[in-house]
């Protein structure tokens, strides 16, 4: 499918951080963008650059409702993506990522939209494979906390390749690992937008256990060349594919490299670590070089940088909001 067609693209999960510079990215390759979401995890302040777009248009309604447009690619993100969001509403966790997976097929059945799927690192659970290849089958708690979000994932790709094998329909699924970047919202609850706010207010940093534990950060503009890349890689390639930062740290030394690059005095403290968090997590991005040649590019200081860059604006705005008149 080439760059260069003009083509009129769905984006569910649109005004959320990651599809809100997904939404920019595709209008800036000149296609016509319509981004449906509900806003349960995002603000529409995530789109002020994008609102007024004459080739931008926002539907704003929940993905788990039947839902008909005109489209030929479809990129299905719409589900929170933060454990402290996705577990505040499992049930619509789950709703939003089986029925709403569900329409996005229907829609590109009825439409012959070619449609990607974002699923996640959490379907190899606390992985006992690492770094973690797609062969790998996972470890997962079906019934613990974090399994509406888990298991809905799983559910979803299974949802993806069903249809593919029964109805033919044209399906990407991409396994997206820890992503970070402006737009996440404040309180959103991942560690790194967590710990940039509490170290540019002065706030103590909260390490959830001892700290040991590891993620790998992928800035946001690379997964989003990854999300291009894998929609327009050839027929046939349906995934799953990894997309991530194979750059490995952890918590610990995350908490204390945010606090040095902010100039921050925050102390660390250690707060219980919640159920079934992995202890591990890195992808092995062999395919994605191979199928996408794609590789993310951005260093994790410089990305950081950008991020904190972000927050400190934010912060002031926030401020200059709160000064009574
Ligand atoms: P986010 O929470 O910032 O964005 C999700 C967006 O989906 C929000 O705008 C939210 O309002 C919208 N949404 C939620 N439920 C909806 C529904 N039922 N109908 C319509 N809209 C709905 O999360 P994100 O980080 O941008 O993640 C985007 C996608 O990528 C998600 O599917 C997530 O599971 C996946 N993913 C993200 C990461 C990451 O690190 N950011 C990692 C793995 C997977
Ligand atoms: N975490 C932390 N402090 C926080 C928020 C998260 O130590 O304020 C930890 C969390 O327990 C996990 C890691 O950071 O081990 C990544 O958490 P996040 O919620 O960002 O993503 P996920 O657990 O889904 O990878």
């Amino acid at each position: 499918m080439s760059e260069h067609r003009h083509l009129r693209i769905l984006v569910t999960g649109g005004g959320g951080f990651v599809g809100s510079h997904l939404c920019q990215r595709l209008i800036d390759n000149g296609h016509t963008v319509l981004c449906v979401d509900n806003f349960a995890s995002s603000t529409r302040r995530n789109l002020a650059s994008l609102l007024e777009h004459p080739r931008f248009e926002l539907i704003e309604q929940d993905i788990a409702l039947p839902l008909h447009a005109d489209v030929q690619q479809i990129y299905n993100l719409a589900c929170p993506a933060s454990p402290v969001q996705y577990q505040r509403d499992p049930v619509q966790t789950l709703r939003t990522n089986v029925a709403g997976a569900m329409n996005m097929l229907e829609l590109a059945k009825a439409t012959g939209a070619r449609v990607l799927q974002a699923s996640t690192s959490e379907v190899y659970g606390d992985p006992a494979v690492h770094p973690q290849p797609e062969s790998y089958w996972g470890h997962v708690n079906p019934v613990g906390l974090r399994s509406c979000y888990d298991e809905g994932k799983r559910c979803a790709e299974a949802l993806f390749l069903a249809y593919h094998r029964q109805h033919g329909i044209d399906i990407k699924i991409v396994r997206i690992f820890n992503t970070y970047g402006p737009r996440t919202q404040m309180d959103d609850g991942r560690v790194i937008s967590n710990f940039i706010v509490q170290a540019l207010r002065g706030d103590d940093l909260t390490i959830y256990g001892d700290g040991s534990q590891t993620r790998s950060f992928c800035y946001v503009d690379d997964l989003v060349s990854g999300l291009v890349a894998m929609m327009g890689s050839e027929a046939g390639f349906t995934g799953p594919v990894n997309l991530g930062n194979p750059q490995e740290i952890t918590i610990a030394e995350l908490a204390r490299m945010l606090r040095d690059q902010t100039g921050s005095r925050s102390q660390l403290v250690f707060k219980p670590l919640p159920q079934d968090d992995p202890l591990q997590r890195m992808p092995d991005i062999t395919l994605a070089r191979e199928q996408l040649g794609w590789h993310p590019v951005t260093p994790l200081a410089q990305g950081l940088g950008h991020t904190i860059d972000y927050f400190r604006r934010e912060l002031q705005a926030a401020s200059v909001e709160a000064v009574p008149v």
